[in-house]
């Protein structure tokens, strides 16, 4: 049988493996960070309205500017992230993946190189290497915060193109404050100049505001967030960003024609009309957030604290053993590779009690 490696692909592909995280079919799934509420009724009926009115002209390409939906997302940051951005400022494509792969198709690529402080979102090295751009592995503190002064002697020893800050960041849940974007900031302009991409895929789940404000003045700074975690639309597969009008004239470089399908941007548009009720359920799930840290610290865990939708607990002496244990409890959770350390995605109460007894049926034999 042929395999990967018997065909012609890029060297730096080989040996690779495709993300994924399993998808499994048990009862409780906390493993992906998914929203777990599905969308309310009206805004179903109103996804299939909008959906009508766009399918009648799918014999038409789509607005290739996403005008409308653009409108309609710098509109929700400017109220909901305490900056007023225009739809000059603001790019959307399907996912936030999308929008960093486009983001690296412009400021990375062959010769250039971009920096993450690991353990972090493992797409942006993933996404670096697949447009060809090197990853370079900048470090974290024992207890996950992104350390400035050793980030910014990384940063000035290497000097690479692209800065990656992931805040609030998966899998740890650690938010970053402004005086270290700050700072990484600076120390990037200094040594290149680079672009930093400042990650809130997480955002509207934090205790802290929004880095929004921070791209005012910052033409290299630029904010990425998605449908996919606060809206309950991981489905849906729309991401955006937020930058100086340049960032969107230069990804437009790179972007495919009509990448945004009809259906999507019709879909975004009327789950937008329903932010007020959307965010509701962020509420609930920051409730539960915290109540997962607060329980599994009774329980006898160590947690990192969280400002994102899910939470960070350990330490396991075997993690995997330990994923295994709680999964054959039928709760599947997330074994990021980071040793000693799992990630539970908050869930319903009811999946959330679920999830806190299987651990409690585990720690004893696995901390
Ligand atoms: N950034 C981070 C930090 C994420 O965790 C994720 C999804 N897991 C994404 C970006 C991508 O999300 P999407 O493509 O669904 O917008």
């Amino acid at each position: 049988m042929t395999g990967i490696d018997d065909l012609p692909v890029r060297d730096e592909l080989r040996g690779q493996f495709p993300y994924g995280a399993p998808q499994l079919d048990v009862p409780v799934r906390l493993n992906t960070n998914e929203n777990p509420y599905p969308l309310p009724e009206e805004l179903v009926a109103r996804i299939a309205e909008r959906v009508t009115e766009a399918a009648r002209q799918l014999n038409r390409y789509p607005d290739r500017d996403a005008v409308e939906l653009r409108v309609a997302l710098a509109d929700y940051l400017s109220r909901s992230a305490g900056h007023s951005v225009g739809v000059d400022q603001v790019w959307a494509a399907n996912g936030s993946n999308e929008v960093i792969q486009q983001l690296l198709q412009t400021f990375g690529g062959p010769g250039r190189t971009a920096i993450g402080f690991e353990p972090s979102y493992s797409m942006h090295a993933l996404i670096s290497r697949g447009t060809g751009t090197g990853w370079i592995s900048g470090p974290r503190t024992e207890d996950f915060r992104i350390d400035v002064d050793a980030a910014v002697g990384e940063i000035e020893r290497l000097r690479p193109d692209v800065v990656f800050i992931c805040s609030p960041n998966n899998p740890t849940g650690t938010a970053v404050d402004a005086a270290t974007v700050l700072a990484l900031y600076e120390a990037a302009q200094a040594a290149k100049p680079s672009m930093v991409i400042v990650d809130e895929a997480y955002g509207e789940f934090s205790h802290r505001p929004s880095l929004l404000p921070l791209i005012e003045g910052r033409p290299h700074l630029v904010l990425t967030r998605t449908m996919s975690k606060a809206f309950g639309a991981a489905g849906l597969r729309l991401g955006y960003l937020a930058a100086d009008p340049a960032v969107v004239d230069a990804v437009q470089l790179v972007r495919l024609p009509y990448h945004l399908s009809s259906v999507t941007q019709a879909t975004a548009l009327a789950a937008l009309e329903h932010t007020h009720t959307l965010l509701g359920y962020v509420q609930q799930l920051k409730d539960e957030r915290d109540r997962l840290v607060a329980e599994l610290t009774a329980i006898g865990c160590e947690v990192t604290e969280s400002d994102a939708n899910f939470v960070q607990f350990g330490r396991f002496a075997d993690s995997h053993a330990a994923w295994q244990a709680i999964l054959d409890r039928g709760v599947l959770v997330r074994d990021n590779g980071v040793p000693g350390w799992l990630r539970v995605s908050a869930g319903t109460p009811a999946e959330n009690d679920a999830f806190l007894d299987a651990v409690r049926s585990v720690v004893k034999e696995h901390l």
